[in-house]
């Protein structure tokens, strides 16, 4: 075993106690704790004089005490005064010990180290560190600065630096521990330091750098391991490409009758962009190993006709095919819709989800497992162990920013045939073309960047809360023109209950306003037959007025709806409520987003709802977005995919992304074997993205 890989508890001073509350910060191995860095430094080497002292500053101040008293009024405590010829400062102690009252004798010098408060009698430390010292000559000061650790209950500095000083040594006694596995070329390059140094700077930092540039994350030592993690990451995921490509998978030839003939059957014709994209997965679905295709197209861009292309094209070459959604309601519409299509073909479509039980669920199962169902349309539920399959041999993910690579790749494991089934993954979420170079590091990418044609753009407006009345008459004037709409209700939290709740009310309150407007309510907490109710109701036009939580965000698709209420917007991420303003604007007619937000607004979420207005494409609002929050929010806590870093903060450190996907292309060609070993370092085997 490495010296690296040990358990904490090999370090001397740490018991078992210390070592369960190391791991509740993560910090299982020696290398855990070397990579553990400190959240603030402190400056104790230099004596600062006292008069010098400002409200926040955190200092370290020599002075003789003059006064010492213990103060009975309010809160017991022992105030301290000390001086140094340039000023005084009081020190209070609310905790303290008979000892401590005897010590500190008037005309003691003491060194004091803390932060500066405004205080009842002036500016004041509170419990400082202190230490008695013979006089002003022998203040101790530190020739580095001190590192203050990120901790967990019961945990203090002192114990934290202790092992990870231990840590440090340990990798100065042996260098190779702390190898460079980035070839010195790429590192002369970016002017970093070696890991060694990098790690030894943050931990223990000498004047080479200061507390301000350590604070804003903006010394090479730290962008040299920000680097090291993501190039780490990103070769983790090009490897599982590289190694998932290795497979055998089978090989769809087209056969250009049917295909020919289906989309003969459409009543449109492909968009230029759909041909291109489809033209990418035959070719892809043609080679004898698995595809691993993303297929990123704005909402409303026909990524499902393109899913369904492939389907046909696996199933004419005999496979099954598996169809992901990431809602019930989505999987229906979509169940509905490609039933339609293959009404005419030989495919035989299913349907199965949590919901599905009993007999109609065994019967689909058993057409699975013997190979009469040839396409499955369902949820999560096709993770099941009791779902197999005769012999599937493409998967496809329907906005796959809902799942997580996990999921993903479960799915692959189905496959009977000792073969992998090819993987198309399409996300109506378009993110940033630097961030899909990590995200999506595992992937080919193909982007559908154009509309069908006729679609009118859908005007945004930005309206105050105190509007919701006109907002309630326009509703009333757009049904009397026999046009549909949605009200769309969210919330901060995600919490189901409430949201469900605030539907509710709202569709109440509706109700009662508009007593000639059909009203429906779909949420999420809905029995699937329910939903599937209303959304069928809403679709024949028997309802004027969809009242919805965020469930009807992906997917759905009902073209004479061209008016969409989104209450309180600036609580969602620009790309969901672009997405979700991708419902309406699907049909000929002229389409409208309201978002009423609740005033008072942040200039922030100003003028994010103002890129909402004033774009309709997608991408350019990632773009936007990006630049106004940075890519860690943009890349979104909703993603359950979303990765997770020790070091790199994507906020602060998205500069690096570019290079990285440079340089692990660099890597792969010149020094493979260094690949595995970097990867080793970075990721723990419990956070891998599954093995291949
Ligand atoms: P998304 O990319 O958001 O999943 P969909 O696949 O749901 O979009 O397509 C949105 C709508 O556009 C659907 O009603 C679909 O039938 C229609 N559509 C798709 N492709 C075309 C096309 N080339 N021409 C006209 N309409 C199309
Ligand atoms: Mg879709």
């Amino acid at each position: 075993m490495s010296l690296l890989k040990q358990p904490v508890i090999n370090l001397q001073g740490i018991g078992a106690q210390t070592a369960n509350r190391l791991e509740k910060l993560g910090l299982r191995t020696v290398q855990d704790l070397l990579f553990h860095l400190p959240h603030r430094y402190e400056d104790r080497t230099r004596v600062c004089p006292i008069g010098a002292l400002t409200v926040g500053m955190t200092a370290l101040v020599c002075g003789k005490i003059d006064v010492i008293d213990v103060m009975p009024r309010g809160r017991k405590s022992l105030m301290c005064k000390i001086s140094d010829g340039t000023g005084g400062v009081w020190l209070r102690f609310f905790h303290f010990s008979a000892n401590q009252y005897n010590v500190l004798k008037p005309d003691t010098w003491l060194c004091v180290f803390a932060e500066t408060r405004y205080g009842m009698a002036g500016l004041e430390m509170v419990h400082p560190d202190y230490s008695i010292v013979s006089g002003p000559e022998s203040a101790v000061t530190d020739t580095r600065l001190t590192p203050v650790y990120p901790l967990t209950e019961g945990l203090s500095q002192t114990v934290i630096r202790k092992a990870i000083k231990q840590a440090l040594q340990c990798c100065e006694q042996n260098p190779q521990l702390l190898a460079d596995w980035i070839p010195a070329r790429i590192l002369q390059d970016y002017r970093y330091p070696s890991l060694a140094e990098a790690v030894q700077t943050l931990h223990a930092p000498d004047d080479s750098v200061t507390v301000e540039a350590l604070q804003a994350g903006d010394v090479p030592a730290l962008k040299r391991l920000a680097f090291e993690e993501l190039l780490a990451h990103h070769l983790r995921l090009s490897s599982l490409k590289q190694q998932a490509k290795v497979w055998p998978a089978p090989v769809f030839a087209e056969d250009s009758q049917i295909t020919g003939h289906f989309l003969r059957s459409l009543p449109f014709t492909l968009t230029r962009a759909q041909q291109r994209v489809i033209g990418e997965i035959v070719a892809d679905c043609r080679q004898a190993k698995p595809m691993m295709r993303l297929v990123q197209g704005d909402v409303g861009s026909g990524k499902t006709i393109v899913a369904a292309y492939s389907a046909l094209l696996a199933v004419a070459a005999g496979y099954q095919v598996a169809l992901m959604a990431p809602t019930e309601l989505l999987a229906e519409q979509h169940f509905a819709n490609f039933s339609g299509w293959f009404a005419g073909f030989a495919v035989q479509v299913s349907f199965l989800s949590g919901q599905s039980k009993g007999r109609a669920r065994q019967a689909v199962l058993q057409g699975l497992a013997d190979g009469t169902v040839n396409l499955i349309i369902g949820t999560h539920a096709l993770f099941q162990d009791a779902v197999q399959f005769h012999n599937l041999g493409l998967v496809i993910i329907d906005e796959q920013h809902r799942f997580g690579v996990h999921q993903r790749l479960a799915l692959r494991e189905k496959s009977q045939t000792g073969s992998r089934p090819h993987q198309l993954v399409m996300t109506a979420t378009p993110i940033p073309r630097t961030l899909a170079m990590l995200q999506y590091a595992d992937l080919d990418v193909s982007i559908i960047d154009e509309l069908p044609p006729g679609r009118q753009p859908i005007v945004t407006r930005v309206i105050p809360g105190e509007r919701r009345a006109d907002v309630v008459a326009r509703i009333n004037e757009w049904v009397g023109k026999h046009r549909q709409a949605y009200w769309v209700c969210t919330l901060i939290e995600e919490s189901d209950v409430l949201q469900c709740q605030a539907a509710e009310k709202t569709a109440e309150l509706l109700k009662e306003a508009l007593p000639n407007v059909r009203i429906g309510l779909v949420h999420g907490r809905m029995k699937s037959a329910a939903k599937e109710a209303v959304m069928q109701d809403f679709k024949h036009h028997r309802l004027d007025l969809l009242v919805a939580t965020t469930v009807i965000e992906v997917g759905v698709d009902v073209p004479n709806a061209g008016l969409m209420i989104i209450e309180n917007p600036e609580r969602l991420g620009l790309s969901q409520l672009h997405q979700l303003r991708g419902r309406v604007g699907r049909g000929e007619g002229d389409s409208y987003c309201l978002l009423m937000y609740q005033a008072p607004l942040s200039d922030t979420a100003k003028q994010r709802l103002g890129i909402l207005r004033d774009s309709n494409d997608g991408f350019v609002i990632a773009e936007k977005d990006l630049q106004l929050r940075g890519p860690g929010e943009v890349m979104g806590t909703r993603q359950t995919g979303a990765m997770h870093f020790k070091i790199a903060d994507l906020q602060r450190d998205g500069d690096l992304i570019a290079i990285i996907a440079q340089i692990s292309g660099q890597l792969f060609a010149d020094t493979p074997e260094a690949i595995p070993l970097l990867c080793d370092r970075w990721l723990d085997t419990q956070t891998l993205y599954a093995e291949v």
